[in-house]
């Protein structure tokens, strides 16, 4: 926490307006707006959440198929899972370690061929980055899908001078703890269209139809977002500036103190916009640098340090073994030879000095 949100919370506790709806929502889906560049915010209780009424609301039922990264957090595909539809996952590029666009065109084109159009593709900005999303954009357009981002990692990123996640049809956001702000857990869902927000908002409350009485259309959920938490989301969005400069200290200071070690290779940035470093990533070549990931990660565990490897890819999890992926070489050499360093915004010297001897000192035992 920043300090402000003390403030904001209090606010709601004086006014007793605790349940969901209320004036500290309405305030931060308007102040999120203004932050990221979009016309209609939903704050709700989760990403989650958000990806799964994104998907509803483009349609998509049984056996529907709908294109996802296959590099990303899990939580990316479960929705497309509940509505009963099949994921197709497509490898990462290099430039970005986000989708492949021409992995994503191919398939697209081979689909239609094949009468059956994906319904929508989730689009991941990955640690902190935006994909590439124009040709992406273009292909969607091209052939009527709906292009669902998903930024849950990417706040504060920029493609071409823009926000991820305000592109396409809608884009999601996630406030979990890990996350670059927080509301200890929530999620917000944006788009330009109004009636999708409108019609979102309806479904993440209960799906109530306007009667006096409780009168029931559609099936609903309850995913909307409490007015505590959006006192606490207020606040931090105040410090997203904040956050992204401190993680992006972080990575030049990695850079500044390792790039000299053979074999160690960082999350590359593309020319396309402003990685926010939620989280510093490296690939290691084994050969190069004389020990691999694994050996890294161990050495950090040894000294209570916690570092993990990059997603493992979804087109390898059993939970989704039987979905169909197109490549898939990029993302798992990525798992293989990627680890997260410790990334959070309040890191002190101390810690990244410490964190930096734990790999300075791996590649010596390797090359005494
Ligand atoms: C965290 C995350 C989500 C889910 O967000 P929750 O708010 O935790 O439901 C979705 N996609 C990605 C890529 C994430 O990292």
């Amino acid at each position: 926490m920043s300090g402000q949100e003390q403030q904001f919370v209090q606010d709601v506790f004086a006014s007793n307006w605790i349940a969901p709806l209320g004036p500290q929502v309405d305030a931060f889906e308007k102040e999120f707006c203004d932050v990221v560049g979009v016309r209609h915010a939903l704050a709700l209780s989760s990403g989650t959440a958000a990806l799964h009424l994104s998907l509803i609301l483009s349609g998509v039922s049984q056996d529907d198929e709908v294109i996802v990264s296959t590099l990303t957090f899990s939580a990316s595909v479960n929705p497309i899972i509940y509505q009963g539809a099949k994921p197709v996952f497509i490898d990462s590029e290099r430039a970005s370690w986000n989708m492949n666009p021409t992995l994503f065109a191919e398939t697209v084109k081979r689909k239609v061929a094949q009468g059956k159009p994906p319904k929508a593709v989730i689009l991941v900005h990955l640690y902190g980055q935006s994909a590439d999303i124009d040709p992406i954009l273009e292909v969607c357009n091209e052939y009527g899908i709906a292009l669902i981002e998903d930024a849950a990692e990417a706040l504060g990123a920029t493609y071409k001078g823009r926000s991820p996640g305000t592109l396409g049809k809608a884009g999601i956001f996630s406030f979990n703890g890990n996350k670059i702000i927080t509301t200890s857990g929530g999620g917000m869902l944006v788009s330009d269209d109004g009636d999708f927000i409108t019609h979102a908002r309806k479904l993440s409350t209960q799906a109530r139809e306007p009667a006096p009485h409780y009168e029931h259309a559609e099936i609903g959920y309850n995913y909307r977002m409490s007015n505590v938490l959006a006192g606490i989301g207020r606040g931090q969005l105040q410090v997203l500036e904040e956050r992204v400069q401190a993680r992006r200290r972080n990575f030049d200071y990695y850079v500044e103190m390792l790039a000299d070690l053979p074999g160690i290779q960082f999350m590359p940035e593309a020319p396309w916009g402003r990685h926010t470093r939620w989280l510093t990533t490296l690939t290691i070549d084994s050969e190069r640098f004389g020990a691999d990931r694994e050996d890294v990660r161990l050495a950090f565990e040894a000294q209570n340090i916690e570092a993990r490897p990059v997603w493992k890819p979804m087109h390898l999890q059993p939970v989704f073994a039987q979905y169909e992926c197109i490549g898939g070489e990029t993302s798992a050499t990525l798992f293989a030879n990627g680890l997260c360093l410790p990334s959070g915004s309040n890191l002190t010297e101390t810690d990244l000095v410490r964190i930096v001897s734990v790999i300075r000192s791996v590649y010596a035992q390797n090359h005494s």
